[in-house]
């Protein structure tokens, strides 16, 4: 089967000269349809870099990146663009929802984006709300949510895209110690039912979770271990 990650000898290089600085240097590596990855390492270390290519929200310098099956580097903005909202659910630290509007609207909206029929839409929102937990807060704004509920209608959002991969920075960074458990266990409950997942994160707690910690050191991968 296709890898949905494909990373060969991949390089981002910032500046020039004096100032150039290989934030990514060198990566290869693939992550197959079904893994569970975190990908750690300390402040500066590449990952923040290393993530936006991998979500097509940034192209590379030098190699080559196969997203899906799809190589990223031949694609333009548009395509590109495309290719993200295709294929990839983001999940930010900040949530990133739009106030005042409701959780439904909210998980709505990239698929509107995606000229998915108003019924279907609904039902896949309203679907996504459920298998998140959130049957009962599906009118809520965000702001009469909890953080870890808000996180959750972030997940959501991004599962009823049902894309190739799920990919999330430091997730539960702005999250207390119960809704980060909250948070993990549906990354889990995802994991399980066959999604991929690729987590930035600096937390021991958010890698003990994950199949594979990938940790990054000066822009290179300085080990990847599988449990
Ligand atoms: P991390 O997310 O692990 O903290 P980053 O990927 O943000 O690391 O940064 C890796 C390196 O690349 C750092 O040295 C950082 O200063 C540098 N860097 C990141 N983004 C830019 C940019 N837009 N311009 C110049 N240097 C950058
Ligand atoms: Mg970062």
């Amino acid at each position: 089967m296709t890898p949905v990650v494909e990373l060969v000898d991949i390089t981002k290089v910032y500046g020039s000269g004096v100032n150039e600085v290989r934030a990514v240097d060198g990566v290869t590596l693939t992550i197959e349809r079904g893994e569970f990855v975190a990908v750690m390492g300390a402040s500066g270390s590449g990952k923040s870099t290393l993530m936006n290519i991998i979500g097509a929200l940034d192209v590379a310098t030098s190699g080559t990146y196969r997203l899906d099956g799809v190589d990223v580097g031949e694609l333009d903005d548009d395509a590109l663009s495309l290719v993200r909202n295709r294929r990839v659910g983001f999940i930010f630290q900040s949530f990133n929802l739009i106030p005042r509007m409701s959780a439904v609207s909210n998980v709505e909206l990239p698929l509107m984006y995606r000229g998915v029929p108003r019924t279907e839409r609904r039902r896949r929102a309203l679907d996504a709300l459920g298998s998140v937990g959130l049957a009962d807060r599906t009118h809520h704004q965000p702001n009469e949510l909890s953080g870890g509920q808000q996180q959750r209608v972030a997940v959501a959002r991004a599962l009823a895209m049902q894309p190739a991969l799920m990919l999330a920075d430091e997730p539960t960074g702005n999250l207390d110690s119960r809704s980060t458990a909250e948070v993990l266990d549906l990354l889990e409950q995802v994991h399980a039912e066959g999604g991929t997942i690729a987590v930035i994160t600096h937390e021991d707690e958010v890698a003990a979770r994950a199949r594979r910690v990938i940790t990054l050191r000066d822009g290179r991968v300085e080990s990847d271990v599988r449990r």
